[in-house]
């Protein structure tokens, strides 16, 4: 990444917005937990100009520092000098990894997963099904017995719900809305794992559109968003997911997601593609709880009597900016007591696979997570994210408060 004769590569100019104040430093949940330098924003910063300098001799010495950090973007919200923190860790790793791929049985697996499986919707359904028979079989229990399966993998793994709950929307579908007024017609971007684990949240995400007066498309050919390849450092393939999906979705004026991971790769679809489609699709995205707090609800949400703690996932409100419409949803639900946890912009440890790659900076962080939450004694948990909402209910769950963990739509649905 050193500076060449076309001009320095746009994340390295943004290395040099840094002054080097620390101010993000107390909100960067790996510094929190290590307490190292290289391991604060300030410090990866100067790490990743430093190799773009070509002052780094060998790069694989930063590699586990970049690797340690989340990419939940709390830096970029605390900096004064507007540092776009995210883009140059992208980068930076797309760099590294394009020089030097990284070897081992791990390295392989992840690429393997993200391109083989997660970004093949019906790969991910076959394996889930699989995980489902593994699971309804005792398969799981005996696999963690005998220690066939790392402890972390078998505690975070989520129990995979029964066929119906997973039973993915029909692509392809036009749904009209309910009643005599159409406020609008909207696109549904589904997701990877949002189907095939939570699909009942894309259900009620569907419902929830038609029953404030939307109609709804479930377009065909989209794909997965590309997101975990892009952290992964393998732009080039979240590129091709990321066209597919532009040409999937050319005739919508709205598209809804309801995954804080994938909306915030979906809005950055001009940077990684670079072309002006690609602008004009991030133009049109929008979080379902974005979207509907600037619609307005017409439909009054069932009641819920009981303490609600509402949890930012780091890519809806780090990668966003997407703070305070959930919470006016939510507060318009009969009965409910919304309170806020401590530190609900922290990161909760999941970021994607990171859980996997990184079980005990994870586990650290979630726990902390779990403990702030609990601390305000809830009745139900709502965050609207897919790997948030399982990395909180296993904390939950480890630490025995288990309560249930749900999607914000999930709660505004009107009664049946
Ligand atoms: S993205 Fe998150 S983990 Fe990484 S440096 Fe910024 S605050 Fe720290
Ligand atoms: S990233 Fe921003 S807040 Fe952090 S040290 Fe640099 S200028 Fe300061």
């Amino acid at each position: 990444m050193a500076p060449s004769s076309d001009g320095p590569p746009a994340s390295y100019l943004r290395t040099l917005d840094c002054v080097h104040c620390g101010l993000c430093l107390p909100h960067c949940p790996t510094h929190q937990v290590l307490r190292i330098e290289a391991d604060s924003p300030r410090g990866r910063i100067y790490l990743m100009r430093a190799l773009a300098e070509g002052r780094v001799d060998d790069a694989e010495a930063i590699r586990p520092f970049l690797d340690r950090c989340l990419d939940c973007r709390a830096c970029e919200t605390a900096c004064p000098s507007g540092v776009r923190y995210g883009e140059i860790l992208e980068d930076t790793r797309a760099t590294l990894e394009r020089a030097r791929p990284k070897r081992g049985v791990a390295a392989w697996l992840t690429r393997t997963l993200l391109w083989h499986v997660v970004a093949r919707q019906r790969r991910l359904r076959f394996l889930f099904w699989w995980l489902r028979v593994f699971e309804v079989l005792g398969l799981q229990r005996l696999a963690t017995a005998l220690r066939l399966l790392p402890a972390h993998v078998a505690t975070l793994a989520p129990p995979v719900p029964p066929a119906r709950e997973r039973r993915p929307l029909r692509t392809g579908l036009h749904r009209p809305a309910e009643g005599t007024e159409v406020r609008g017609r909207v696109a549904l971007f589904t997701g990877c794992v949002m189907e095939p684990l939570f699909g009942r949240v894309n259900r009620a995400t569907l419902d929830l559109l038609l029953a404030n007066g939307f109609e709804v498309d479930v377009v065909a050919a989209q794909r997965c968003c590309g997101a975990l390849l892009v952290h992964a450092g393998q732009p080039d393939r979240a590129r091709q997911l990321a066209a597919a999906n532009v040409r999937a979705f050319r005739d919508a004026d709205v598209v809804i997601n309801n995954a804080a991971g994938c909306g915030c790769a979906l809005k950055e679809y001009g940077h990684l593609l670079g072309t002006d489609e690609g602008r004009r699709f991030a133009a049109k995205c929008r979080d379902i709880c974005e979207f509907l707090a600037h619609e307005g609800l017409t439909a009054t949400p069932r009641p819920f009597h009981g303490r609600l703690v509402y949890d930012d996932p780091c890519h809806l409100c780090h990668g966003q900016g997407v703070r305070s419409a959930p919470r006016e949803l939510l507060r318009q639900v009969p009965g409910v007591e919304l309170v806020e946890a401590e530190h609900s912009a922290d990161c909760c440890g999941s970021a994607g696979i990171y859980n996997l790659l990184q079980p005990e900076l994870a586990a650290a962080i979630g726990e902390r997570k779990a403990a702030e939450i609990r601390a305000c004694a809830p009745a139900a948990i709502a965050t609207g994210n897919p790997g948030c909402m399982m990395q909180i209910d296993s904390h939950m769950h480890r630490s025995g408060h288990s309560v249930p963990v749900r999607h914000p739509v999930e709660f505004l649905l009107p009664p049946p």
